[in-house]
């Protein structure tokens, strides 16, 4: 336990300092922070978070998308934290490239901005509405204090985002009320400089020293402090990250309704589209992995409501058998490749409220990829 230390109110606070016991996450909301006092406080607010501060976040290590609310009046869906672009979160998630967020960034459209974790980040959501901060007092006595650390919020109630980092990728789990952990197989965190939608204040970084650091694209990830040990034993579930997903046991006769059901034979969308360019443009190692990645991102992006899957099944298709129909046939593997996606996608289905597509930039012309004849 770190000694008892007085720390006077407005006194700059180290990195390294820490209050005394039970003081430390109630006394780092700095007054800024509080929406009470602060109507006043002149910031500056971007019309496109996203825009303005994706490609940072991605150089720094973060894992950036785009947020919005469909559901939002005009003009304001920009401000919605909801909608991350399929496939870009949760276990089964791949991180957005670079090429993705330059297009949603150059797509003439605004948004927020939202990351998902980095597998050696984790946060600390810390909701004091829920009794968050008393949990976070239980904690503290038992594992020792937090150490000061980067932090988020956008409300003046002592809730924050405390962003710590952790060795290599595990599954972490919440440890009890008004507490949650954001993790990289879990949920998302809203990044500054987003807008939150009720209150119309910007969330905000600050430092270790509770004041609000200059840039608000985030820190490096490796600028993060590493979450004491005792925490860590703590909160990590001791499962792995690696195990199989989740499947339903489906008949042939289910696989294919439900492919039916997802898969529409229009434009492919520009997720359907990237997915299948990412297939297609791959020369190196082996195809039948290529494949089977493919057809696991396009039937998710159907299921998800994205246009096209039946189509782009169809180009990828022509692409295996083509490139492997005369050393083997590649009929089984191709078959085997759908059935696992679909079982796998039907055991955890794209919640309501994320469906959709966000069609963001200009379709090339089909046949720039469609190749191959016969389906
Ligand atoms: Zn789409």
């Amino acid at each position: 336990m770190p000694p008892e230390m007085k720390v006077p109110a407005g006194s700059g606070r180290g990195p390294d300092a820490r209050s005394a016991h039970g003081l430390s996450i109630k006394t780092m909301v700095p007054t800024e922070c509080d929406t009470r006092t602060s109507r006043a406080t002149n910031r500056t607010l971007t019309q496109s978070p996203f825009n303005d501060t994706a490609v940072t976040y991605h150089m720094r290590g973060w894992h950036p998308f785009p947020l919005w609310d469909r559901e939002a009046p005009d003009g304001l869906q920009a401000r919605g934290k909801k909608n991350p672009p399929a496939g870009v979160t949760g276990r089964e998630g791949v991180n957005a490239t670079r090429e993705q967020i330059e297009g949603w960034r150059d797509s003439g459209r605004s948004f927020n901005i939202g990351s998902r974790m980095p597998e050696n980040v984790i946060v600390i959501d810390i909701d004091a509405y829920h009794g968050g901060l008393e949990t976070i007092d239980e904690l503290e006595s038992k594992l020792g204090s937090l150490p000061g650390t980067f932090f988020v919020c956008h409300r003046g109630d002592g809730s924050a985002h405390r962003y710590y980092r952790v060795p290599g990728k595990r599954v972490w789990k919440n440890p009890g009320k008004g507490v949650d952990i954001l993790h990289w197989g879990w949920r998302y965190a809203v990044m500054p400089p987003s807008i939150h939608p009720d209150t119309s204040q910007a969330y905000t970084w600050y430092g270790a020293n509770g004041s609000k650091i200059a840039n608000q694209a985030g820190p490096r990830i490796d600028q993060l402090p590493m979450l004491p040990k005792a925490w860590r034993d703590y909160l990590d579930t001791g499962k792995d990250p690696n195990a199989k997903a989740a499947k339903v046991d489906l008949a042939s006769v289910e696989v294919r309704e439900l492919l039916t059901a997802w898969a529409s034979y229009d434009g492919p969308c520009p997720h359907m589209m990237d997915a299948l360019r990412e297939a297609l443009a791959t020369t190196t190692g082996g195809r039948h992995d290529v494949c089977m990645r493919a057809q696991m991102k396009i039937i998710r992006y159907g299921e998800a409501g994205h246009s096209g899957a039946g189509t782009a099944m169809k180009a990828l298709r022509s692409w295996f058998f083509d490139a492997l129909g005369k050393d083997r046939d590649p009929s089984s593997e191709w078959v085997r490749g759908f059935t696992n996606a679909t079982q796998r996608i039907a055991a955890s289905p794209t919640p309501e409220d994320r469906k959709g597509c966000m069609e963001v930039v200009v379709l090339p012309p089909l046949d720039v990829i469609v190749i191959g004849g016969q389906a």
